[in-house]
Parts: C-alpha cells; structure tokens; sequence
C-alpha cells in the first residue's frame, strides 16, 4: 500500500492527469508527472514534479522514477517500451498487459472476442484486398479504424453504400486496420469504475452518452435505460476489468440496439470523458478511485447522490485562441459546476473543459444543461 504521502507518478500531461493530481493532491499524495508535452501541461499545473521528454528518452525517465512510488497512466497511447521500462523498475497500474493490449484496436478486439465479450463483427486488413474481402464479410455499412493511436473519432471512415474502397483505403495506407460492422444502436452507454489490487470492484452506473461530430458532447447520468440494459452493461464491465485482471479506474463504452441488446464499443484504461460528472454527483469520483486503486488503498463508495448531465466545452466556442467565451451562462446557475483544463490556446474540436448541472431529477438537469449550452453556442 502507498498511502499519502506518497508520490503518484501520472504518464501523460492532460486533462485526465489534472484532475487525478487535483483529488490526490488533496488526499496529501504527491503527484510527478512525465509527458512530452511541454511545461505548464494542464497535469503539470497541479503537480509536484514535472517532467518533459520524449517517451523514448531513458534518462529522463530514470529520474521520473527515481522520485515516484507507484506509476499510473492517463492516456493509453504511451509507447510499449516505456511501459515496459516503468514495470521493471516500480509497480505500474494498470500494468503492461492491460495497457498494451487497449492501447490497440486488434489486441482489444481480440481480447474481448477470447473471453466471449460481445462486440461488433470485425476484421483486421492491412492492404485493400483485405478490405474488399472484410466489407463483403461483414457487409454494408461499416466503419474502417486505424488499428493504432485513433481517439475521438481521428483515424475512422465510414464505408457506405456507394463508398469507394479505394478511395476510403487511400486514408489508410501502409497502416493496420480493424474493419467494424456498423451497429445501428439507439443510444451509447458507458460505464466507468474502479477495481482495487484485490479484485473489488466499485462502478458509478451506466451513463448515456451523445456524440457529435464523433466527439462526446453530453453525458446523462444515470442513463435512461430499462433496468435489463443497466445490468448488462454493468456485468460487460465487470467481465472486462477480470479479464484484464485490472487495477485502477477503466470505462467501458457501449452500444445499445433497438433489441435491447448491449454491445462493447471500445474501453478505456483510464477514467473517462464520460465519467467527470462523478466528480460532482458521486461519493467517490472517478480520480479519487483511481488513485485509491492504484495505491492499493480501499475503494470508496462510488454512488452517485445527484442526478445529473454533464457537457463538453470544445474549442469551437472559443472567440479566438486566447480569448475565453463570456461563462455566465454556467456561473448563473446555482447548481452548475464549470471545469476548466488550464490549455492555453483554444482549437477546433479540442476539448478545453466541460460543466456539469446537478438536478433533483434527470429531467431538469437535462433541461437547464441543454439551455446553459445553446446559450454558450455550443451545437449552433
Ligand atoms: P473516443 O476516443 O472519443 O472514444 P474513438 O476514436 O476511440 O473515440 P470510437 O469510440 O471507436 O472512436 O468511435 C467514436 C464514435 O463513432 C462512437 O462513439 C460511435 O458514435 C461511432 N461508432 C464507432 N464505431 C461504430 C460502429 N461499429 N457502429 C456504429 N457507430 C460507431
Ligand atoms: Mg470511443
């Protein structure tokens, strides 16, 4: 066990990094950080240590690890090398395994197809003869991932009717790739939780989630589903945290058909997107579970005590890339919380902070997140 205060060391310098440092920090741990990111990341602002190099510079990482206890990672796409240079010198968590194989589409997929997870019928091409054969497989539509490194939607093409597989292909080239049959889903739904060193679980529930433009946009939580999606979703979870033998906060992201059926999309090693509304609404939020986990401490109770929607703010809404939009849309309201990531420079599509609104039921909070948002101009 690490308990405070010891040193988290945090690979990767965003905003998931931040607000883990933010909850250990206040828990009385220490928090190091090391990102090829340069200085002043938005992890970097509330740690303790900050280190900047490249993943691949071995003396730099020496010294990260020199000064840390435990190690864990806030984004998934850290090179195989480093991972593995951190597990031989402190206890990583999740570990290598887990990370190597969601930080990777075919590894992920094959995972949960071996464990008998449901998921959308896929094949994996590395040429557009392989893609011929995996569309007239899986039939039309469907979608083309790059195996390695996609996030929000970068690195897919959706292949339609009268898409051209060439074409499609040409985006593609040189790269592996796992081809995705469609699923026409009624909604997306998530489920974030935590499982501590000795296989305890704790899961906040299952959320709902909307996309737009591939990129999360709203998050409802608790979702809106019968009772039978909820528990399917929350038994997909548990049947993914066991099979990677995880430890830390993970989310699993979902698709829901018309059937009532649940399917797994991706998962994430890592809290997620779709899990920052715990951070209001929750006993327990999602970093502090992680940092719990990962320190081999207890779990704490992840009920959520508030219904409530949380939305992303993008960089789109920015004025231009320095300038800040006017926030008294959110700060007017008693019971909305604003969340800002500390990125200096505003970009499309860039996800710069989010809110949450709290509500006695999940309807108004709905209701008064969905105004907040149109009056910031998000979606318009
Ligand atoms: P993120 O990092 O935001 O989770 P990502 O790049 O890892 O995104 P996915 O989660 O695989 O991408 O896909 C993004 C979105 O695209 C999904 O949430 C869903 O809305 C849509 N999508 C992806 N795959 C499928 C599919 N097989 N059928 C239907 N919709 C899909
Ligand atoms: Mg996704």
């Amino acid at each position: 066990m690490f308990p405070p205060p010891s040193t988290i060391g945090i690979l990767g310098g965003g905003q998931l990094g931040r607000m883990l440092a933010l909850e250990a920090r206040r828990a009385g741990h220490r928090i190091a950080i090391f990102t090829d990111e340069p200085y002043g990341c938005p992890a970097g602002q509330f740690a303790d240590h900050e280190i900047n190099a490249p993943y691949d510079d071995s003396t730099a990482l020496t010294r990260f690890l020199q000064q840390v206890d435990v190690v864990t990672a806030e984004f998934e796409n850290i090179p195989a090398d480093c991972l593995e240079a951190v597990e031989a010198f402190k206890p990583l968590r999740p570990g290598f395994q887990a990370l190597v194989t969601t930080q990777h589409r075919e590894r992920e997929k094959n995972f949960l197809r071996d464990q008998g997870i449901t998921c959308a019928p896929f094949r994996v091409v590395d040429d557009l003869k392989g893609l011929e054969a995996a569309v007239a497989e899986l039939g039309r539509p469907c979608v083309i991932k790059t195996a390695a490194f996609g996030y929000d939607g970068k690195g897919q093409a959706k292949v339609t009717a009268d898409t051209d597989l060439a074409e499609a292909w040409s985006g593609f080239a040189g790269a592996r790739a796992v081809v995705e049959q469609w699923i026409p889903f009624v909604c997306e739904v998530s489920v974030v939780g935590a499982r501590g060193l000795r296989g305890e679980t704790a899961v906040h529930g299952c959320v709902e989630n909307q996309h737009t433009h591939h990129i999360l946009d709203v998050t409802i939580s608790p979702a809106r589903v019968g009772p039978q999606v909820m528990k399917q979703a929350l038994d997909l979870w548990e049947a993914v945290a066991a099979g990677l033998n995880y430890v830390g906060t993970m989310a699993v992201e979902m698709f829901v058909t018309a059937d009532g059926k649940v399917i797994v999309n991706e998962i994430a090693p890592r809290p997620h997107n779709s899990g920052h509304y715990t951070i209001d609404a929750c006993r327990t939020n999602q970093f502090q579970q992680q940092f719990r986990a990962v320190c081999g401490m207890p779990l704490g109770d992840a009920s959520q005590h508030t219904p409530a929607v949380m939305v992303n703010l993008l960089g789109d809404i920015w004025p231009s890339p320095l300038k800040h939009p006017d926030w008294s849309p959110v700060l007017n309201h008693p019971r909305a919380k604003l969340h800002l990531y500390g990125k200096r420079e505003a970009r499309p599509r860039r996800k710069m902070g989010h809110f949450t609104v709290l509500g006695d039921t999940i309807d108004q909070a709905l209701e008064d997140a969905l105004r907040i948002r149109a009056a910031l101009g998000i979606g318009v």
